[in-house]
């Protein structure tokens, strides 16, 4: 669990969608949201964040690896201790324990370890890799109604795969 918080990172674009109706000017008529420069360029900046929190997640994955079931190594072989507190308090996994290792499986190309070391791990590293070219689509078109539905989407499909590895986690610790 070291890569997975870079993701929710607090100007992600779905937090920051705007209302759907645009700026008026006085005498009523609308303005589209990147006709205004103020918006335009909020919408420049969180789009360069996201695509940089992406784009760094899937490079640390590819730069560390695994050495054991549990360790995550720097590339010289230097073992980086356990950040998961809910694992080191109760010695129970988190819903998201494994995610890291699973993430560094799936960018050394090792499919099979990825799943087994997290069910939702190679899912998620899929979604982090489409997150790089929806950043820079959103860079370069800004919050156009198609992009405002897009971003919509991404985070319902966020909220919903979080959802249900929540709702696993649990039949898993009551088992
Ligand atoms: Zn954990």
């Amino acid at each position: 669990m070291l890569l997975y918080p870079v993701m929710r990172l607090d100007n992600h674009p779905s937090t920051a969608i705007d209302r759907p109706d645009p700026v008026t000017t006085g005498d009523g008529r609308s303005i589209p949201a990147e006709a205004d420069p103020t918006r335009a360029r909020r919408h420049r900046e969180s789009a360069i964040l996201w695509l940089v929190g992406a784009s760094a997640i899937v490079a640390l994955a590819a730069i560390l690896d695994t050495s054991s079931s549990r360790e995550v190594v720097l590339p010289g072989g230097i073992a980086l201790p356990e950040v998961c507190w809910f694992h080191r308090l109760l010695g129970v996994d988190c819903a998201a324990c494994g995610l890291t290792r699973s993430f560094i499986h799936m960018a050394h190309g090792r499919f099979a370890s990825a799943a087994a070391m997290h069910p939702f791990g190679p899912l998620l590293f899929l979604y982090t890799l489409i997150q790089i070219g929806l950043a820079a689509g959103y860079y370069r078109c800004g919050q156009t109604a198609r992009y405002r539905t897009l971003i919509r989407w991404n985070a319902s499909f966020l909220a919903t795969i979080t959802a249900i590895m929540l709702v696993v986690w649990c039949v898993r610790l009551v088992q």
